[in-house]
């Protein structure tokens, strides 16, 4: 059975590819190359010892993505492919939704074309906003996101549903929480390009002395040491994640529309100090802060409530925030050790 796996070269997309590889899946990936590098494939091999098919295009050439399920018999996607930097996509929001949408109309119109079901699509929390209950389940109600790439997640969200009511089809919706850390084998991560945005990269490089000082965006929130609250969750177990969503996917005998929606999280809630903190104590280092205006845009507090992802997927985060920032430690030194 081949999945197509698009962005597969990607932070979330290869630590899913090697969990479909270890599973027995085939893996045809169509990466860009816009947010990653060729070197990330040669881990993947090495790790899982098998050979992912690999496609450099952008999904926007749809002419080169139908040669491509001419070529395979592609069995579900998981798409991941997209332009994910919140500030970028304030400033080119025509790039974004055409970079995001597009991409995503393309291949559901192979599905449609050629019948196919069992559809994954990469979605986030940031569908929320911020939801004056916590934790949050998938009743939520959602709130129309402020940024042009939370928009674009939550369009996604719903050309898909439509797409699954019109044509019967089977897709699930994975709303991420925020995940960190790196493949334990530390040879896939999430590649440094540029400076980053998010709080566990940016942490990292500190500890590394490629940045001078974090900046802690605000102390003064209504959380207990008054800063931000997100729910961390380890790359790897959502990895695994995406191989139970597609499995049940798969393996749903009737007919009818499928329509999964499923909060990834932890559960749990660690302030901005709590995670600097624990990649302290995790790696025995020290990163230096300090404490700046909130930065616009952000958000309060946010945690998953897993428990529909734990019932019908029978899966759940099995890795603590300290392990999984040690990961992320022993990837920096990769990362070193590559430039020498
Ligand atoms: N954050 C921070 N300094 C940084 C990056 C992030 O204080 O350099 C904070 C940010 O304000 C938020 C939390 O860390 O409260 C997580 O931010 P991230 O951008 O990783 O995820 P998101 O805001 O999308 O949940």
């Amino acid at each position: 059975m081949a999945i197509l796996v698009t962005g597969g070269l990607g932070y979330i997309g290869s630590h899913t590819v090697v969990e479909l590889l270890n599973n027995g899946f085939e893996v045809v990936i169509i990466d860009d190359l816009s947010n990653s590098e060729k070197f990330i494939l040669k881990n993947i091999e090495e790790i899982t010892k098998k050979k992912p098919v690999f496609y450099p295009f952008d999904l926007k050439r749809k002419e080169l993505l139908t040669q491509v399920f001419d070529a395979h018999k592609i069995d579900g996607c998981i798409n991941f492919a997209a332009s994910k930097a919140v500030g970028e996509s304030q400033l080119k929001p025509i790039d974004y939704y055409e970079n995001n949408l597009f991409s995503l109309i393309n291949i559901l119109q192979e599905f449609k074309e050629r019948r196919l079901s069992s559809f994954i699509f990469s979605s986030s929390c940031t569908v929320y906003g911020q939801a004056d209950t916590m934790p949050i389940d998938e009743n939520t109600p959602l709130r129309m996101p402020e940024s042009v790439y939370g928009k674009t997640k939550q369009m996604g969200e719903e050309i898909l549903i439509d797409f699954a009511k019109a044509y019967h089809r089977k897709i699930s919706l994975l709303r991420y929480f925020n995940p960190i850390g790196a493949h334990p084998s530390g040879k896939i991560g999430e590649l440094p390009i540029g400076v980053p945005n998010n709080l566990v990269p940016y942490v990292m490089q500190t500890a590394a002395g490629i940045r001078e000082k974090l900046s802690i965006w605000g102390n003064d929130y209504d959380t207990e040491d008054g800063t931000a609250v997100r729910d961390y969750i380890y790359v790897v177990d959502l990895a695994k994640a995406h191989v139970a969503a597609l499995q049940r996917l798969m393996n749903d005998p009737s007919d009818e529309t499928l329509i999964d929606i499923y909060n990834l999280g932890t559960g749990k809630g660690s302030s901005v100090l709590e995670v600097i903190k624990a990649f302290e104590l995790a790696n025995n280092v020290t990163v230096p802060y300090q404490i700046c205006e909130r930065r616009e845009g952000d958000i309060t507090i946010a945690y998953a409530n897993p428990y529909k992802a734990e019932k019908e997927l029978n899966w759940k985060s099995e890795t603590s925030l300290e392990e999984a920032l040690r990961t992320v430690w022993q990837w920096q030194k990769y990362l070193e050790s590559r430039k020498v």
